[in-house]
């Protein structure tokens, strides 16, 4: 049975700024959005937290996983992105240039 619903609520959610990333490190899959030059914001499924060999290594020492904001191998691959202009700044709203002529 198809939820079409479902695949076009993650679609438009997909297309809300963010975008898929791999580590460069561990291969694994996140949804990253870039708000601005300062602010990256990070998804992580459950999947790519099994598969990230650093992130693992956290949990297992104690640390819960949403305080675990990524990887450093990951880190650096979000900067290179940015660097390369895959990973664009998403601006939620068009701001009116201030101060009117
Ligand atoms: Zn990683």
């Amino acid at each position: 049975m198809t939820r079409p619903q479902t695949l076009a609520d993650r679609r438009e959610y997909l297309e809300a700024g963010l975008r898929d990333l791999a580590c460069g490190g561990c291969d694994a899959h996140v949804l990253v959005k870039k708000g601005s030059p300062h602010q990256t914001s990070v998804q992580w499924t459950g999947r790519a937290v099994r598969q990230c060999a650093e992130f693992a290594a956290r949990v297992a020492l104690g640390e819960a996983t949403p305080l675990v904001d990524t990887c450093t191998t990951l880190r650096d691959t979000i900067e290179q992105a940015a660097r390369d202009g895959r990973l664009t700044i998403h601006e939620p709203a068009h701001e009116p240039p201030p101060g009117e002529p």
